[in-house]
């Protein structure tokens, strides 16, 4: 794997930045795998749960029993879970590579979530675990696969709980020099992302820098500095 790509990690937690394969067809820009795109929404998150100590040595108890059920005793020692109100608009995110689940502390608000929004990551862990090197689409049929052996089979890629999302202008738009496809953003992108759909059309979803995302224009802001 090019040094790059084990370099850089790419989410889209708050929805702005993007990258590591997404969904969609159209595509976002592709970055290296291991980290999974929380899709979950989420919020400034100000609240802490009671006691998060606690709360999390239980979660990740449960966690790690989950994946010793499952086969994954290899990984269980690994695995991390955490709190993050760094999360903004979703309810939790799974870093495959460092192990580590983060939840939305307004998770605390609905608590029935929380089990849920912990396997609904821990799935995302399994089936990378599972899949091992080879790169698996966030929510395929690896990770469903991985939901039904947590229990939660009907999970869905998103969760609708009623966390406020912030809403930001993109300033900066990125352009793809192949297919011209334009990608707004609110934040300067400092990683080197390319088009997705064109790295899966001519380079078998591995990051190309052919179609690395060019700067078109900052909104309200000074030509960007080379
Ligand atoms: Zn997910
Ligand atoms: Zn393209």
């Amino acid at each position: 794997m090019p040094l790059l790509r084990q370099l850089e990690f790419a989410f889209r937690s708050t929805g702005i930045l993007s990258a590591v394969g997404t969904d969609s067809s159209r595509g976002e820009p592709v970055g290296p795998p291991g980290v999974s795109p929380g899709e979950f929404g989420a919020c400034p998150a100000s609240k802490m749960p009671a006691s998060p100590t606690a709360e999390t040595a239980v979660l990740l108890q449960n966690a790690r029993e989950l994946l010793r059920s499952l086969g994954a005793a290899h990984i269980a020692g690994e695995l991390h879970v955490e709190w993050n109100s760094r999360l903004k608009t979703a309810a939790g995110r799974a870093d495959c590579r460092q192990k580590l689940i983060s939840l939305n502390p307004q998770l605390v608000e609905h608590p029935t979530e929380i089990d849920r929004t912990l396997r609904h990551e821990l799935a995302h862990i399994l089936a990378q675990f599972r899949a091992g090197r080879r790169r698996i689409p966030p929510h395929g049929v690896e990770w469903r696969q991985a939901c039904v052996d947590l229990g939660i089979a009907d999970e869905k890629r998103c969760h609708n709980l009623p966390f406020p999302a912030r809403t930001y202008a993109a300033r900066f738009v990125y352009r793809c020099p192949n297919c011209r496809h334009e990608f707004p953003r609110v934040r300067r992108v400092r990683r080197a992302v390319a088009c997705l759909a064109c790295c899966r059309k001519h380079n078998g979803g591995e990051f190309d820098l052919r179609f690395r995302l060019r700067l078109l224009t900052s909104i309200g802001l000074r030509p960007p500095m080379k």
